[in-house]
């Protein structure tokens, strides 16, 4: 893992050097053209089929690494359930598209314009569906608040606007300066995650999503007492890595929720449907826990 981040270091410490190429220091005479446009803060605002082409490239990242589960009832399964909160975000018309992937590490991840991604290892701790809706909705969270292009924006600054509209106007190839740039500041961003800020604010915009949906609140919240319960767990090095500890998550949570959703009654904590798809043929769900309710959540039925 060392080895990797020094790799990764080096990576970004070589990002001005990609884009500067363009404009190779020749004396004195690069003076003028170094006033290039830079991207600056324009990253956040860029207009929305450019997020989804950077988000497709960035998931294309984590694929290659670490494939799509084959199992397309499972498949189906996360992109309806995801679909279904996504729907009651603020971006509800993003082409939403959701997968489990093929990983014994626990954890989660979301790419610009709309990628979600969970892993098999955090899969088959999902105790129930209202676990599942509670992880998705905190990454659809941060797609809704733009978190990944704000992380992406540190590392990209020195890229120049020109790469840059290059990348999102062109055919589309594997190549150019900016791609590159693009790549290795993506490889960042998941080996270090987003600001703790940006994880606390996610976690409470999760909860409403999924409470807005239908689902119980507090499904999130089990999860993270699943992760809290053993820290030491090597499956969760990476999510510990990347993400503040869960129970700080859970004491903030617990402040921000308060009693507010005491009397939020018909919501969903589990269907037969969620229970048929656990129990299908994977063998790693027979070392699960038995099913432990959130102590303040409700056990309804959606209508
Ligand atoms: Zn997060």
């Amino acid at each position: 893992m060392i080895a990797h981040r020094i790799l990764l270091a080096a990576a970004l410490l070589a990002l001005p050097g990609v884009a500067q190429a363009q404009f190779p220091n020749i004396g004195g005479l690069v003076k003028g053209v170094q006033n290039v446009k830079k991207l600056g803060d324009s990253l956040r605002k860029i207009p929305e089929p450019e997020e989804i082409k950077l988000g497709g490239d960035l998931a294309s990242i984590i694929l290659g690494a670490a494939p799509l589960v084959q199992d397309a009832e499972k498949q189906r399964y996360v992109n309806r359930v995801g679909r279904w909160l996504a729907l009651h975000s603020d971006r509800p018309d993003l082409p939403w598209q959701f997968g489990v992937v093929e990983t014994d590490d626990v954890n989660a991840f979301s790419m610009p314009g709309g990628y979600v991604l969970i892993s098999r290892g955090m899969f088959d701790q999902m105790r129930n569906e209202a676990e599942l809706a509670g992880v998705l909705a905190h990454e659809i969270a941060h797609v809704a608040k733009k978190d990944h292009l704000g992380a992406l924006q540190g590392s990209l600054r020195n890229a120049a606007l020109g790469d840059f509209t290059e990348y999102v106007g062109g055919s589309g190839g594997i190549g150019g300066a900016f791609k590159s740039a693009l790549i290795n500041a993506g490889k960042d961003m998941f080996a270090r995650g987003l600001n703790h800020d940006d994880e606390y604010d996610a976690d409470r915009m999760g909860v409403v999503i999924a409470a807005r949906s239908g689902y119980s609140p507090y499904g999130l919240v089990g999860v993270l007492q699943t992760l809290s319960a053993a820290p030491e767990e090597k499956g969760y090095a990476l999510m510990n890595k990347t993400h503040p500890l869960p129970v700080d998550r859970i004491e903030r949570l617990d402040r921000a929720m308060g009693t507010k959703f005491d009397t939020v009654t018909a919501v969903v904590e589990d269907l037969p449907s969620f229970v048929a798809l656990r129990a299908a043929p994977a063998p790693a769900a027979a070392k699960s826990t038995p099913a432990r309710a959130p102590a303040r959540a409700r056990s309804r039925r959606r209508n």
